[in-house]
């Protein structure tokens, strides 16, 4: 008797750890492709139900098949599961789940959060994986590893129905969700892009949208662009406006470029104007981005008067960005002061207008 009660623990036992194992990607730890599926579908039939909001993140890292060319499957697999780490840290909800749905793609299940939320867990990651700074040499869009982001979210005021059965919500969810990934793929990764559902709720409508409170005027930003991409999210905006004008003062800082060779320095000067260009995009600043991408394609021309023109209009344009935020009262955060000189050497520099 107690042998047979023995080995039916044991058994149970095993079955436990079997079902785990069916469960959990051996390489990260996250919960696996299909348990994936599982959860997604529970926890939207469950948002349906309480009609509580969910959102959905893709991330794919960037340039993945050169880092392993570049660093070897090894080493690979030891960024890959840094990510995902990363990850688990930016999802700290019980509910959240993180997952590995593929080779070095990642998902993140987020219930009870509008996109709003959504598009801050995005941001966080963002900027995790800025900190991190894991050197990926060979990236064409940074000095280290980025991955891009795809949001959508089902809104309950908008698209859920009673009718539509969970897998067509699902199906609709995550299309929307890989729509926004490619599109954050194609416009230069290193960033996220939200995809609204068919029925649009008004963005000002978002959970943090702190009604009342004045979205900040900044010149150059096309506002009712600004708060549609953000949800609302008058929060984020100041957070980004914040970070653009440090990206800036990055992008012009003199002392950088001082000690590299001009190939160096034309590649980080690419990746800085690159990522200006990104989050110009997410900030509705419809004249910066341009400019950039204008300055992107002089520097594939090697066009040296041209970048330095577009440099030097950049800079102008950002200075009354800068002081226009200067303007506002209260003032919504720090503004960093602009820096005197501009950077390369050999095209900018060399073009005299070093110091304007
Ligand atoms: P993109 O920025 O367009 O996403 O470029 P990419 O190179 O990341 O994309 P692509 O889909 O072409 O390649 C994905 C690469 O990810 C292929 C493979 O070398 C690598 N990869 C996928 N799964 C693993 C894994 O488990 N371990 C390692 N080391 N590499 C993986
Ligand atoms: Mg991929
Ligand atoms: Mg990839």
């Amino acid at each position: 008797m107690r042998a047979r009660v023995k080995t039916q623990l044991e058994l149970a036992r095993l079955t436990r750890e079997l079902e785990l194992l069916n469960l959990t990607d051996p390489l990260t730890g996250l919960i696996n492709r299909r348990r994936y599926d599982e959860v997604l579908h529970n926890e939207l039939a469950r948002a349906r139900r309480s009609r509580e909001p969910l959102s959905l993140i893709l991330v794919d890292l960037d340039h993945f098949k050169l880092f392993n060319d570049q660093y070897g499957h090894a080493a690979g697999d030891e960024c890959l599961n840094k990510v995902a780490q990363l990850l688990q840290t930016c999802a700290r909800r019980p509910a959240d789940a993180v997952a590995r749905i593929g080779g070095e793609e990642l998902a993140l299940i987020l219930p009870h959060t509008p996109a709003a939320g959504g598009m801050e867990v995005g941001q966080a990651i963002l900027t995790a994986l800025e900190d991190a700074a894991l050197p990926h040499l060979r990236s064409r869009v940074a000095d280290h590893v980025t991955v891009s982001l795809g949001l959508a979210c089902l809104e309950p005021s908008g698209d859920i129905d009673t009718e539509t059965t969970v897998e067509a919500i699902a199906r609709d969810l995550v299309e929307r969700a890989a729509q926004a990934l490619t599109e954050a793929k194609d416009t230069g990764r290193a960033r996220f892009v939200y995809r609204s559902g068919r029925r649009r709720s008004s963005p000002t409508e978002g959970a943090s949208s702190e009604k009342g409170a004045r979205w900040p005027e900044i010149k150059g930003i096309d506002n009712n662009l600004s708060r549609h991409r953000l949800c609302g999210n008058r929060e984020l905006f100041i957070t980004l406006v914040a970070k653009l004008l440090d990206q800036f003062e990055d992008l012009v800082e003199p002392r950088k470029y001082v000690d590299m060779e001009e190939d160096e320095a034309t590649l980080h000067f690419a990746r800085r104007i690159y990522k200006l260009k990104g989050s110009a995009d997410t900030l509705g600043a419809t004249h910066l981005y341009s400019l950039a991408a204008g300055t992107e394609t002089a520097l594939r021309d090697a066009n040296d008067a041209r970048i330095a023109l577009l440099v030097r209009t950049i800079h102008e344009h950002m200075d009354e960005m800068r002081t226009s935020c200067e303007a506002l009262s209260p003032l919504p955060f720090q503004v960093p002061s602009t820096p005197t000189a501009f950077p390369l050497r050999s095209t900018i520099a060399g073009n005299n207008i070093a110091r304007p």
